[in-house]
């Protein structure tokens, strides 16, 4: 019966799993090598979640010489967002993660596709074809009311709820009930015939946890919807089988039906990929642990990252590290080896949660930052505010040369200043320098009165040489500092206070605040330097101006 129940489901289907099987050749590739995938549903979001699978995918295919491509879920209409593609690929592109195969930009690339699970019904339906004619699939006709109505009388008995076993009524329709019911144009759904038990349970190696324990399945799920689209549960069994897939990279909610997957993966006949299951990304909240959420976390989303303005490389780093618990060692111990470098391995992953912090994030950025040239970090600051602030677009163009010079102050020797994290951050960070922008935000430091300021900042323009060595003009602050009532003498100024204005700090913080608007910065002499005796000049008149 079932080949006949075959041929009146699917009349339309004339191909066969060989055909597919000769299309879509097992891949010359190493013995060791990976084809790992990314599956992203359209639905207009793409979050930390993704990006993390992401470069697990990444590292497992590329470190074993192998593969890793984009394949497009779409088999859900309704959550589908139009320009979703384009947000995938440039948004996982802008943290470094560029597919070998699958969806582009440019089309599909690979002899594996299509890519996109809207356009792969033929397949499908050849292996749901194959499944029926098996005996294990079956067309049901049960409605969303029968099936509450259901699930009311299993909770009522105190069983588990679900399509399956004796409560699996439409398994036992005769054919001529069937052609009936088809003949009556009632919409159908296929379904797997299970033939676990849930009372067997089996060992199951996962690639991040290691020997887990597994019931079998019972339910029988649907796996072709009325319209004939596949759910994810057979879609993604279909599509690993024919891309060749060998190890699946998603997230722990897909644990509990994996005893499902298994299930299909057996019954077609076909060997299944490695799984390994990634722990969910969890942030600490009031002391507790909880998963970070789309509704409550704008982190979550990875545009909060490109907003910002975040260095590819430091995203990735501060990942690896998430990632690998062991990175974090090695990093110390290889601090100018390329991450490439690193043996990422599933098994040291953690199974239990990944604990997501920003502020760690920034600290690695601060890391990552101070080891790369001034000219990547425009270059990056030059793209990025290209796409996200043409103003500051104008401004990094227009200054350039100044700014190479202005953000290496105090980066080299033996501590090296370590303050950029981000694009947005870096523009706050050197904010005082655009005139188009400057104000003087800072007031004077609190042992500073008004008066005093004034006659500092008047004996530092009557003083001011562009010229001066470093030292030069340091002698020159510490004379304004003794001869205004502070002092130079930082030990003196400790043992009798009282008997100063203040010291040397306050004196060169009150011209700081007159030269670039703040009580701190980098190197004020160095600043100077590049910013030119005019504009020095002009922001200590126009800040006595204020305070006179
Ligand atoms: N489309 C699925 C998701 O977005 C993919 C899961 C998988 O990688 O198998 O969760």
């Amino acid at each position: 019966m079932s080949k006949e129940l075959a041929e009146l489901l699917f009349p339309h289907i004339d191909k066969t799993l060989d055909y597919y099987e000769e299309l879509y050749p097992q891949r010359e590739l190493g013995k060791k090598s990976k084809v790992t995938r990314l599956g992203p549903s359209p639905t207009g979001f793409i979050h930390l979640g993704n990006l993390y699978g992401a470069l697990v995918d990444e590292r497992l295919a590329h470190l074993s010489d192998g593969t890793m491509l984009l394949r497009i879920e779409d088999t859900d209409d309704k959550r589908k967002v139009e320009g979703s593609e384009e947000l995938i690929i440039n948004s996982l592109k802008f943290f470094g993660i560029e597919f070998d195969e699958g969806v582009t930009l440019d089309g599909e690339v690979g002899n594996y596709g299509p890519y996109r699970q809207s356009h792969r019904k033929e397949i499908y339906q050849t292996s749901a074809k194959f499944l029926t004619e098996k005996g294990y699939a079956y067309p049901s006709f049960i409605s969303e009311e029968e099936m509450a109505a259901l699930r009311e009388r299993q909770e009522k008995e105190g069983v588990n709820t679900g399509y399956y076993g004796k409560w699996a009524e439409d398994r036992n329709l005769t054919i001529d009930q069937i052609k009936e019911n088809l003949d009556k144009d009632m919409p159908w759904t296929l379904r797997l015939k299970s033939t676990g038990d849930p009372e067997i349970a089996m060992k199951f190696i996962d690639g991040i946890r290691g020997e887990i324990t597994v019931r079998q399945n019972n339910l029988d799920i649907v796996i072709l919807k009325a319209n004939g689209i596949p759910t994810y549960h057979f879609a993604h069994v279909v599509d690993d089988h024919f891309m060749r897939i060998t190890d699946v990279v998603r997230g722990e909610e897909w644990l509990s039906t994996l005893p499902i997957h298994l299930e299909l993966f057996f019954l077609m006949g076909w060997r299944r990929p490695n799984y390994n299951h990634t722990a969910h990304l969890m942030k600490t909240e009031d002391g507790r642990k909880r998963k970070l959420s789309k509704r409550k976390d704008p982190e979550l989303s990875l545009e909060y990252y490109m907003r910002d303005g975040y260095f590819q490389q430091a995203v990735t780093e501060y990942l690896l590290t998430l990632m690998n618990s062991n990175y974090e060692e090695w990093r110390m111990k290889n601090p100018d080896t390329d991450y490439n470098e690193f043996n990422f391995k599933t098994k040291n992953m953690s199974s239990s949660g990944a604990l997501f912090d920003l502020n760690k994030l920034n600290d690695i950025s601060k890391d990552v930052l101070v080891k790369m040239s001034e000219e990547e970090i425009l270059r990056f600051m030059l793209e990025w505010s290209d796409k996200f602030d043409k103003e500051v677009n104008s401004l990094i163009n227009k200054y350039y040369n100044e700014l190479l010079k202005l953000l290496a102050i105090g980066r080299t020797g033996k501590k090296p200043r370590k303050d950029l994290i981000n694009c947005k951050q870096i523009m706050e960070f050197i904010g005082y320098y655009f005139e188009e922008s400057f104000e003087h935000r800072d007031s004077l430091p609190e042992r500073v009165s008004k008066e005093d300021a004034i006659i500092i900042l008047e004996q530092y323009l009557n003083t001011y040489n562009q010229d001066d060595t470093n030292e030069i003009w340091f002698e020159k602050v510490k004379e304004i500092t003794d001869s205004n009532g502070f002092t130079s003498n930082n030990k003196e100024f400790k043992k009798n206070p009282d008997d100063f204005k203040g010291n040397i700090t306050d004196v060169s913080t009150a011209i700081r605040v007159a030269v670039v608007g703040r009580q701190q910065s980098p190197d004020l002499w160095s600043i100077q330097q590049i910013m030119g005796s005019e504009r020095v000049v002009n922001r200590v008149n126009k800040y006595l101006n204020k305070i006179k």
